[in-house]
């Protein structure tokens, strides 16, 4: 009773409430244990960072509660458009993550277009009756081309082409570029 009890506490500290994924600190500690996992067997592991487009307006016209709904409706969109051993979390207000072991870059482009189609065609009804959607863009980082030494630098590596994905009109996917590492590049 006692472990069980333990376990439930253990899941409740890594759950997001409103939306039933993974929180920060749940992530975090998958993306750690799929690193040292794709490091150790050399395995592929690619993240992917979503953040929701021009969410602020969705809050501004329809109010916060609203806004919730639709956040929990973006969570269980890439919830269920993912396989089961992949790892959702909802890692800032409308930032979410996609950890996706044993997939390659062009293999994660094409879950990234499919989540986020998945994502824009789940619409939330107002309690007006009225059709609420929103788009969201995505960076993808695969540790086979970014070459990260550390959990946070590949997430880093999908951030920073998130914010590539922003800054080139939104509802995108972006991929972060292969780098040469520092010992590559010597003669
Ligand atoms: P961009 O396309 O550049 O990402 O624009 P944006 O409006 O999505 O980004 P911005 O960071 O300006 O706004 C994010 C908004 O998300 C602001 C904040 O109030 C809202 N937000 C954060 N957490 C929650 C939440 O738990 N519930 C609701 N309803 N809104 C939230
Ligand atoms: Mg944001
Ligand atoms: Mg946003």
């Amino acid at each position: 009773e006692l472990h069980a009890a333990n376990q439930r506490l253990r899941a409740l500290a890594r759950t997001d409430e409103l939306c039933d994924v993974r929180n920060r600190r749940g992530l975090r500690s998958a993306l750690t244990r799929e690193f040292r996992r794709a490091e150790r067997y050399g395995g592929a592991l690619t993240v992917l960072a979503f953040d929701v487009d021009r969410f602020k307006q969705v809050n501004d016209a329809w109010g916060h509660a609203v806004g919730d709904s639709v956040l929990h409706a973006v969570a269980q969109a890439l919830k269920h458009g993912v396989r089961e051993v992949d790892v959702v979390g909802r890692v800032g207000g409308e930032e979410f993550v996609v950890l996706a072991p044993e997939t390659p870059a062009r293999d994660a482009i094409a879950v990234a277009e499919r989540l986020r189609r998945a994502v824009a065609e789940r619409a939330v009804t107002t309690p007006h009756g009225t059709e609420v959607s929103v788009t969201a863009s995505c960076g993808v980082a695969a540790l086979s081309d970014v070459h990260a030494r550390s959990p946070e630098e590949l997430l880093g590596f999908a951030d920073a082409a998130l914010y590539r994905a922003k800054a080139l009109c939104r509802d995108r996917t972006h991929v972060a570029e292969l780098v040469p590492t520092a010992r590559s590049s010597r003669p």
